[in-house]
């Protein structure tokens, strides 16, 4: 019998698990997918947004700006690549600017710091290639990149590492209430818990309303990007957001956390789950869009083009708390943006209903909050220097757009939660995420995993036989 079995592997989920893990529970996360990070955490804007964009009062507000203090530290302990590099909202109008004191206003009633409405001048002087027709902006200095992906994948890395089960390829097909516990039907197997978190995205009104009578919807939004190349990486500076309409923040342009240039989401409303395909028809938009903000985007500089899929509940606010009809079964739904900067303080949320409900408070004393980046890079110096002096594969390069030697994508592919795919690979360690998107390396990669297939099946035939 399980403690708490939280359903989905998306950011939310990773988060709660991890936050969890600190405490004396027996926890499993169970993922449908054949990864974690496959959901809408693999497909979005990757900002950590300040907090001024939702309504005072939510729980989109509340989470957001609790969030985002929370992330400096977070991605610092997890060695997940962030850079706090500010947002702009720009104003090309009257309209404009009233929406932008509207956006401050509710800054400061969510208690959102260091935001400033700038004039046209000091714009320009914080972003050179700007529109030089915009007229003021509203400036804040606690918005960031991040890398979404390498953050669930972390934060599962560090739950595992402090005891959490994880399951990958494991749906939960039906949940029942039975005596003091769930029993909920997986594709791997029949788990019993005290309690269930029901965090599966997409997903989420499902599994809710297999349990509860007070059912909620969501539907999909999709939202397609293109990313260019690294040499596009000064177009902008800051995450530029134009102001929000009805259909939501709008197309943005910003750096990545690695320094490619992201551009998009458009909104459109699609009825399949699954339906992640690019519309090519949708470009003329969101070039348009970008181009008020940018006036000169290389758009020839493309190297991929990707869509998310929102999760979009009728009751237009996350969902987070215990079903009245169902206790001790928790629903964190509706989490569309800001839902990736929010998962820390979501995390810390539940962590605290489900320790209530468990009369618990004490961490486990051997709880190991760090975990370090497969990626020379983000490693600390001193590993990074040692692993390069020790082990050759460290020095072969396989992806030389990207620098990622033998060594890192090693790594990412033995490592729990493993990379079993190229796409996998490309998530944790960025090979193949250059401008040839893995046409030279793509063979090397595949050695390397299906050298690590046969390794790992090499070592289960020796525990069997053991
Ligand atoms: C276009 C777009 C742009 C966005 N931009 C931003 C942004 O810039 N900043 C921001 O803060 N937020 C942003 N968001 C929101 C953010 O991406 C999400 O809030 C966040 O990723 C949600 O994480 P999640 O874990 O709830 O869902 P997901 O990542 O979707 O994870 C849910 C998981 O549950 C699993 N699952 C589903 N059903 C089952 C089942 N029956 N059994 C087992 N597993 C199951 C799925 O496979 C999936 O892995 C954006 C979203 C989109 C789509």
């Amino acid at each position: 019998m399980y403690d708490v079995v939280i359903i989905g592997a998306g950011v939310v989920g990773s988060a709660i698990a991890r936050e969890l893990s600190k405490y004396q529970l027996k926890i499993l996360l169970a993922e449908k997918s054949y990864d974690v990070s496959n959901g809408a955490t693999k497909a979005n804007s990757a900002i950590v947004h300040a907090g001024y964009d939702p309504l005072p009062g939510t729980l989109m507000a509340r989470f957001n700006v609790r969030g985002n203090q929370l992330f400096p530290e977070l991605c610092k302990k997890l060695s997940v690549p962030f850079r706090q590099i500010g947002s702009l909202v720009l104003a090309f109008d009257e309209d404009d600017m009233e929406k932008v004191e509207t956006l401050y206003q509710r800054g400061v009633a969510n208690g959102v710091p260091q935001q400033e409405i700038l004039e046209r001048q000091q714009i320009l002087d914080l972003e050179p290639n700007i529109n030089p027709e915009v007229k003021k902006a509203l400036w804040c200095g606690t918005a960031g990149v991040v890398s979404p992906y390498e953050l669930a994948i972390a934060l599962c890395e560090n739950a595992y590492i402090n005891g959490t089960e994880i399951e990958l390829n494991c749906e939960v097909l039906g949940i029942k209430k039975a005596e003091g516990c769930y029993e909920l039907e997986t594709t791997k197997k029949t788990v019993r818990s005290k309690l269930v978190i029901n965090a599966a995205g997409i997903y989420a009104d499902r599994i809710n309303n297999w349990v509860s009578a007070i059912r909620f919807f969501i539907k999909p939004v999709k939202g397609q990007y293109m990313l260019l190349n690294k040499t596009t990486g000064d177009l902008a500076r800051h995450v530029i957001f134009q102001c929000p309409t009805r259909l939501g923040k709008g197309v943005l342009v910003t750096p990545t956390v690695y320094g490619n240039t992201l551009i998009g989401p458009d909104a459109q409303d699609v009825r399949d789950k699954t339906d992640t395909s690019i519309n090519d028809q949708k470009w003329d938009y969101i070039k348009k869009t970008a181009l008020k903000s940018f006036p000169e985007i290389p758009f020839e500089k493309t190297i991929k083009t990707f869509a998310g899929l929102r999760a979009e509940a009728d009751t237009n606010d996350f969902i987070i708390g215990e079903a009245e009809d169902a206790p001790n079964f928790i629903n964190v739904a509706g989490i569309k943006s800001p839902g990736l900067t929010s998962s820390p303080a979501i995390a810390e949320h539940v962590c605290k209903m489900v320790l209530k409900k468990f009369n618990q408070t004490e961490l486990r004393p051997d709880f190991q909050p760090f975990r370090q980046s497969p990626m020379l890079e983000y490693m600390d110096r001193e590993t990074g220097r040692k692993l390069k002096e020790t082990d050759p594969a460290y020095g072969k390069i396989i992806c030389k757009c990207e620098q990622i030697s033998e060594g890192e994508i090693r790594d990412a592919v033995s490592r729990f939660p493993r990379a079993v795919t190229k796409d996998g690979v490309k998530r944790r360690v960025r090979a193949g995420m250059g401008p040839c998107q893995g046409r030279r390396c793509g063979a090397e990669v595949d050695r390397i995993l299906s050298e690590q297939r046969e390794a790992a099946g090499t070592q289960n035939a020796v525990k069997k036989g053991g």
